[in-house]
């Protein structure tokens, strides 16, 4: 490394790391050795990676992923006991897309077991901590990636977000992060949890990150049949106006009972900064999508929770309990395996899918699914984005929700939604409450990921928000 280049990784963004590669002014290796020096230093406090990636292999700025993301040949556990000691014999498509770009591994980060969580205190190994506050949650279940990049442990990463797990903790942390349009990322390779829901996604520190990030993983993958390739290429933001966008506020969604008064100031001050930068800003309404998503998506889920984990059965995959005959090493295996939450929603979903309940309660809740689909899509026609809160609160205390799963499950009430509709949505830090970050959600239609890009940039340009969590300044 030359004399006069100090890495502050927690400063660096991933295009000003690129930049410096390109000028030859440091070495992958050396950028890589940097951030594994950061996590030596912080991460025994923070506990954002289950593993770490000595090698740097590449040429390109490196990268934390998920532990849901197969690597091939780095152990896989997904966050729990049952996959100890996995390790794939092949990458997942979004890993083998980061290699092709040059980008080495940093490790895998922690999450909620099998990304079932609002708080990385599922997960089987041991918590996450907030870098802006230790004594607090970073939000989950991809509380580990979240965590890293805010620490400034991974200039940026990748995670799952199957009803919120990008969009919450990067709320609660601090990030820009995207969950994507349903189908314009591939899930092969992804352990998956409900697979009409889940999608990869970056976080990153800012919005030209978060985009650059997305246009490496996304478009259509042959060993994924349910994506498709983007309709148009990503742009990197560079407008600081938004004129001519128009910004819908949905009313439940911002004043929905359990809004923090500290949230909802700092997000209706957001909302008045996209007025003053042209935007056109008016009300709206998703009544029955506040009303119904979360019930609706604590069917579908865990339904196609119990499908996706039936494959853990100790013969497959992971550690095996041994017993007499195959069924009750079967039972063991799997009581001994799954924590709480899984066999919660294993029990859940077993039951929602039974012969004489299944019209009742999977079909109904597809219905519903149809219901919000379709007041979004019509909200949409008077609107290019819609915003909210990402979460009602800044990130809670370590078990102050931990065991109470219905208070947990109210982390997602405003994310669960537009996740059950297929569509995109973008955190983006907007201020602080009581010194921690608060988020904005911003929601658009299918494929709309350019104008939440050109939305979040503006917006994170004009408010300045400093992403270093105070007390690591
Ligand atoms: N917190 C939600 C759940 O537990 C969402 C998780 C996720 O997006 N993976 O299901």
């Amino acid at each position: 490394m030359s004399a006069e280049i100090t890495i502050d990784t927690l400063r660096l963004t991933a295009e000003e790391g690129a930049d410096l590669l390109a000028r030859k002014q440091l070495s992958a290796a050396e950028l890589h050795g940097a951030y594994l020096a950061a996590v030596a230093e912080r991460d025994p406090e923070l506990h954002c990676y289950l593993r770490t990636v000595a090698e740097a292999e590449g040429d390109g700025v490196p990268i934390a992923l998920k532990d849901i993301i197969s690597t091939r040949g780095i152990e896989t556990t997904a966050g729990s006991r049952i996959l100890e000691g996995y390790v794939p014999v092949f990458d997942a498509t979004v890993a083998a897309r980061c290699k092709a770009a040059g980008m080495p591994i940093i490790g895998k980060t922690n999450t909620d077991e099998f990304a079932m969580g609002s708080s990385t205190e599922n997960s089987a190994y041991g918590p996450t901590k907030n870098p802006w506050d230790p004594t607090r949650v970073p939000g989950g279940s991809g509380g580990g990636t979240a965590a890293a990049v805010s620490a400034g442990l991974a200039p940026w990463g990748l995670g799952s977000d199957t009803g919120g797990s990008i969009k919450q903790p990067s709320s609660l942390c601090g990030n820009v992060g995207l969950r994507p349009t349903y189908g314009t990322v591939s899930r092969y390779g992804v352990i998956a949890f409900a697979s009409s829901l889940d999608q990869i996604g970056p976080v990153a520190r800012n919005v030209r990150d978060c985009a650059l990030l997305y246009s490496i993983i996304a478009g259509r993958d042959a060993r994924d049949s349910t994506t498709v390739e983007l309709r148009e290429p990503v742009r990197l933001p560079e407008d600081e106006d938004l004129t001519g966008v128009r910004i819908g506020v949905p009313k439940e969604m911002n004043e929905a009972e359990g809004i923090e008064p500290g949230v909802a100031e700092a997000v209706r001050r957001a909302i008045e900064l996209a007025a003053e930068l042209g935007a056109d800003v008016g009300e709206c309404s998703l009544p029955r999508s506040i009303a119904y998503g979360l019930p609706c998506y604590y069917l579908i889920a865990p339904a196609e929770a119990s499908s996706n984990l039936a494959r853990y059965d100790g013969v497959r995959y992971g550690p095996r309990v041994e017993a007499d005959g195959f069924y009750e090493m079967v039972e063991r295996t799997r009581d001994a395996g799954f924590g709480d939450e899984p066999k919660r929603r294993i029990m859940l979903g077993t039951y929602a899918l039974s012969a004489g309940y299944f019209d009742a309660y999977y079909g109904q809740a597809q219905k519903v699914r149809t219901v919000i689909a379709r007041e979004h899509a019509a909200a949409f026609e008077r609107y290019d984005v819609l915003v909210s809160p990402t979460s009602p609160t800044v990130a809670f205390e370590l078990g102050a929700k931990a065991t109470d799963p219905l208070a947990m499950y109210l982390s997602d009430l405003l994310t669960i939604p537009s996740c059950m509709a297929g569509l995109p949505g973008l955190n983006v830090p907007c201020g602080l409450s009581a010194g921690l970050p608060v988020g904005l959600q911003l929601i658009g239609p299918q494929f709309s990921e350019n104008t939440l890009f050109r939305t979040g940039y503006a917006l994170e340009r004009a408010l300045a928000f400093d992403p270093v969590p105070a007390r690591l300044r």
